[in-house]
C-alpha cells in the first residue's frame, strides 16, 4: 500500500511519501534505544510536564490537525475536533495519574514476613522501546491512547501508522518534539507493513501494540511470539446492542443511530448488531430506520454532514459485498444498501439497515466496517444473550433494560471486554478498554493500560 494522503471525499491523491530506507530505519531504532536509556530515569514530574505541554500544543492546534485528519480519512470535521479534545483529556489524565497508578505495591505485612523479607514490594519499571502499529480510523486517538501511558511509564515509542494517514503520523512526531521530549522518545516511521517484522525482531525493541484488523494482529503476534515479546492487540468488533422490552425505546433508538454511524460507521466499538425483544421490535425498528434514513451523507468538512465517506475504495467495496451477500441470502434492506446519488466521486455509502439477518450470512460473523446495521428479533433474555455471543468478536456490548434481573444476567453472561447498560460504548481514560475472543487481548487506558508495558518487578529485602 502506497504511503499517501488520498482524500476519501474526492478520491484525489494529494501527497505521496517515500518509505524510510534501511539506513534511516536503523538510525531511528538506535535513536530510540538511546532515548530510552535517559527517559527511563526521569521522574514522574518531568514526564508529566512534557505530556501536559504536548496536550496544550495539541489543544491550540486543534483546528489544523482536525482538518488534516478529515482530509486523510474522511471522518466529519466535527468528529475530528472531538477526537482532538479526547486526546487532550487523556494526556492530562495520564499526566495527573500515572505516578499513582504505578506506585509501589506492598503486600500485607504478614505475607511480607512470611516471605522471609524485612520489606518487599512490587515496582512498575518501564520495558523499553515499544512499537505501535496503528490504524487510520481514529488516527490521533489510537496513537495517544498508547503514547500517553507509555511515555509516562518511562517507555519510548516507535509509531508505524496506517499508510493512508502519513500527515497525521508526522504531525504526532512533531508534536512530541515541539513539546520538548528528547530526540528519539517518540518517532514516526513512514514504512509499509512489510517492514514491521524486521523492527519487531530487533533486540532493541521490547514489545508491540497493534490496533487494527485480525490478519494484521495475527501477523504481528506471531512474530512477537517467536521473539518472546509482549503484545497488546486491539482488533475488530461486532458489538451487540440489545434492547429489551422494559427499555426506553425512543432513547435506545436515538442512541443506536449514533452508536452505529459514529466515525462514518468505521469504529471497532460501534454497535453493529441490534438485538431487539419482540415486544418492542416494531417500535424500535421504525424509529431506528427512520432516523438512519434521515442522516445527511456528504462532504465531511461541512458542519451539516452526519456521515462522510468511507476511508478507501476497498473499504466501501468490502461493505458492498457484505450487504449484497446478506441481500442474496434473504435479508430485507429497510433503508440504504447503495451509494448515494448526487455526490462527488468520493467513497460514500448510505446508512443501511438490514432485517432478517441469519447465521448463513457473512455479516452475521464478520465486522461491517461502515454504516450498516443488522437487526435481530428475540423472544427473551436467554435468546438475546445467545445471539449477542454468537460472534467471533468480543470487544464491547450495549444493553438496554430497566430490569435489575436482566441487567445482572447481561453483566454476568455477555462475552465482551465491556458491558454498557442503558448507554453506548465510549472509552474513558479511567476505564480499561480491550477485548476477548478475536477482538484481541490486553487492555489500554486506566491502570491496566499503563501496566501492560511495565516490568512488574519484585523487590525483596532480607
Ligand atoms: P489494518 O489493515 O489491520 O491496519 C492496521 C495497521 O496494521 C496499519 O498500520 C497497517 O499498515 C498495519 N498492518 C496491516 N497488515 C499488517 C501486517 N501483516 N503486518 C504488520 N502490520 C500490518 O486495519 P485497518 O483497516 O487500518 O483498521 C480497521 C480495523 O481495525 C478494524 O477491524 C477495526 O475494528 C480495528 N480497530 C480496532 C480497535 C480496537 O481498539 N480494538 C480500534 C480501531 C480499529 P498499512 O496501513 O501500511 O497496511
Amino acid at each position: 500500500m502506497a504511503i499517501a494522503t488520498v482524500n476519501p471525499a474526492t478520491g484525489e491523491t494529494l501527497k505521496t511519501f517515500d518509505p524510510l530506507g534501511d539506513a534511516e530505519l536503523e538510525e531511528r531504532i538506535e535513536r530510540a534505544r538511546r532515548a530510552y536509556h535517559t527517559h527511563r530515569t526521569t521522574g514522574f514530574g518531568r514526564r508529566a510536564d512534557l505530556l501536559c505541554r504536548a496536550a496544550d500544543l495539541l489543544e491550540e492546534e486543534r483546528e489544523d490537525i482536525a482538518r488534516t485528519m478529515t482530509t486523510e480519512m474522511g471522518k466529519t470535521l466535527t468528529a475530528s475536533r472531538a477526537e482532538v479534545a479526547k486526546c487532550v483529556k487523556a494526556m492530562r489524565w495520564y499526566a495527573r495519574n500515572a505516578e499513582g497508578l504505578l506506585a509501589d505495591e506492598e503486600p500485607a505485612a504478614p505475607d511480607v514476613e512470611d516471605s522471609g523479607a524485612n520489606r518487599a514490594f512490587v515496582r512498575y519499571r518501564p520495558l523499553g522501546v515499544i512499537l505501535a502499529v496503528m490504524p487510520w480510523n481514529f488516527p490521533l486517538w489510537q496513537v495517544i491512547r498508547f503514547a500517553a501511558p507509555a511515555l509516562m511509564a518511562g517507555n519510548v515509542g516507535l509509531l508505524k501508522h496506517a499508510s493512508n494517514v502519513p500527515q497525521t503520523a508526522l504531525y504526532l512526531e512533531d508534536l512530541f518534539h515541539r513539546a520538548g521530549y528528547p530526540n528519539g522518545c517518540f518517532q514516526t516511521l513512514l514504512i509499509g507493513s512489510g517492514a514491521v517484522e524486521r523492527i519487531l525482531r530487533d533486540p532493541r525493541v521490547a514489545a508491540a501494540t497493534l490496533t487494527g484488523s485480525e490478519p494484521a494482529g495475527r501477523a504481528v503476534a506471531s512474530v512477537a511470539g517467536d521473539e518472546v515479546k509482549r503484545t497488546v492487540l486491539e482488533l475488530g468488533g461486532s458489538d451487540p446492542f440489545v434492547v429489551m422490552s422494559s427499555a426506553d425505546v425512543e432513547k435506545a433508538a436515538a442512541t443506536a443511530v449514533t452508536a452505529r454511524v459514529q466515525n462514518n460507521g468505521q469504529s471497532c466499538i460501534a454497535a453493529k448488531r441490534f438485538i431487539v425483544h419482540t415486544d418492542v421490535y416494531d417500535a424500535f425498528c421504525s424509529r431506528f430506520t427512520e432516523a438512519m434514513a434521515a442522516l445527511t451523507v456528504g462532504d465531511p468538512m461541512a458542519e451539516s454532514t452526519d456521515v462522510g465517506p468511507l476511508s478507501s475504495e476497498r473499504g466501501r467495496a468490502d461493505l458492498e459485498e457484505l450487504v449484497e451477500d446478506a441481500r442474496v441470502r434473504g435479508a430485507d434492506v429497510l433503508c440504504g444498501g447503495r451509494r448515494p446519488e448526487g455526490l462527488p466521486d468520493g467513497w460514500y455509502y448510505e446508512p443501511t439497515v438490514l432485517a432478517h439477518v441469519t447465521p448463513e450470512m457473512r455479516i452475521h460473523h464478520e465486522e461491517a466496517f461502515g454504516p450498516v446495521a443488522s437487526l435481530y428479533r428475540v423472544s427473551g433474555v436467554d435468546q438475546a444473550i445467545e445471539v449477542a455471543n454468537d460472534t467471533p468478536f468480543g470487544l464491547s456490548s450495549n444493553v438496554w433494560t430497566r430490569s435489575p434481573e436482566e441487567q445482572r444476567r447481561f453483566v454476568r453472561d455477555l462475552e465482551a471486554g465491556a458491558v454498557y447498560v442503558n448507554g453506548m460504548t465510549a472509552s474513558h481514560p479511567a476505564l480499561p478498554f480491550g477485548g476477548i475472543k478475536r477482538s484481541g487481548y490486553g487492555r489500554e487506558l486506566a491502570g491496566h493500560g499503563i501496566r501492560e508495558f511495565c516490568n512488574a518487578t519484585t523487590v525483596w529485602f532480607g
